[in-house]
């Protein structure tokens, strides 16, 4: 029997690609840059690994009537049709949790950076070459230890997040659909409707999911709600935040600064306003990028797609074959 076909949509670690390609005759997109829409691109296929943030649409699974799986490398699955995968049976994974701990320290990262001027810092001193003496009244931050932390979608980043927080000594609130009092009494934290949380907080992380509900949930009037010295950092997913509103919340010194790991769209057009915002720090979708877990990651999406072929129960589905939840 033929080798079942699979396409990959971006480099993957070599020695995982090895091991898809013992079992299965697979293409991979050569380069990180653009890809073209998948449809377009790759015939008809029975498993497709993505990595990035392609949409993978119904008009793409009618492309390939035989697909059994796809297998996402990452955590947060918004770009992918999961009814119409529901419907045509087709099984989906993901890899959650082996990178909470990583794209938390990246939330840090990101607050520490925005709290610190630590971008302006090394602007000033390795681009501009301004450091000609020591100059006490410059680039005065924000102290994050013993400050409030009000962490929004309190999953499995979001607690990493609040683990690390207890380390600064801060208050953490935080806000979920769903309370977690075992998670309150374990850490120490407190529960907060949105409105509370953004009144009081210094800091404010997002980790929720992107859904209907979730789309620009950090709007005008939840920018108005927070205090002018906080500092808001985005590591979720980019519409989560009305990017309109934050450069209104910026320029007008409703908040005092911003971080986003996350934009919409992806990448931010070069001539959009945020980028010329000195109290806002972009980074490129960095949240779980580091060496030792994107290898994780490659080898839990390769167990996924291998179980989603054969038609078992992936290790880490959303949807199991059949379309099963
Ligand atoms: P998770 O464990 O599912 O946590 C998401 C949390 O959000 C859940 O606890 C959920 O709790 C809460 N939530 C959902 N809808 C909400 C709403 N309307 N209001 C308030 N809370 C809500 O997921 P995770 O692994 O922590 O990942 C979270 C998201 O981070 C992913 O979906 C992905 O988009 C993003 N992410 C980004 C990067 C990056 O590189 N920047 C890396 C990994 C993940 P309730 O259901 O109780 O509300």
């Amino acid at each position: 029997m033929a080798n079942p076909k699979v396409f990959i949509t971006r480099p993957i670690p070599d020695s995982v690609l090895a091991q898809i390609q013992d079992e299965c005759d697979a293409e991979m997109w050569h380069t990180s840059a653009i890809l073209p829409p998948i449809a377009e691109k790759i015939p008809p296929l029975d498993g497709l690994v993505t990595y990035g943030h392609e949409p993978v649409t119904d008009e793409m699974f009618d492309t390939s009537p035989n697909l059994k799986v796809v297998s996402v490398v990452g955590v947060g699955y918004d770009h992918i049709d999961v009814d119409a995968a529901r419907e045509r049976g087709i099984a989906l994974g993901h890899t959650p949790g082996v990178l909470s701990d990583t794209t938390a320290d990246m939330t840090w990262a990101l607050l520490l950076a925005a709290a610190r001027n630590v971008v302006p810092a090394y602007n000033h001193v390795q681009v501009d070459k301004q450091w000609h003496y020591y100059d006490p009244n410059i680039l005065w931050g924000y102290d994050v230890h013993h400050a409030t932390i009000g962490i929004v979608g309190m999953g499995r980043i979001g607690y990493s997040v609040a683990k690390r927080a207890l380390g600064f000594n801060m208050k953490v609130l935080y806000n979920k659909r769903n309370r977690r009092r075992d998670w309150e009494a374990e850490l120490g934290i407190e529960y907060a409707e949105l409105e509370h949380l953004l009144k009081v907080s210094d800091f404010v992380t997002l980790h929720v999911p992107l859904t209907e509900e979730t789309t620009h949930m950090i709007s005008k009037a939840e920018l108005e709600l927070m205090k002018p010295t906080a500092i808001l950092v985005n590591i979720a997913r980019g519409p989560v935040v009305d990017h309109d509103a934050l450069y209104e919340a910026l320029t007008e010194g409703q908040i005092a600064g911003a971080a986003l790991d996350v934009t919409e769209p992806e990448p931010i057009n070069t001539d959009h306003p945020l980028l010329g915002l000195n109290n806002l720090l972009i980074a490129p979708h960095l949240g779980s990028t580091t060496i030792q877990t994107r290898m994780k990651m490659a080898t839990m999406a390769m167990e996924n797609l291998f179980a989603g072929l054969k038609g078992e129960r992936l290790p880490y589905g959303v949807l199991h074959p059949g379309g099963v939840s």
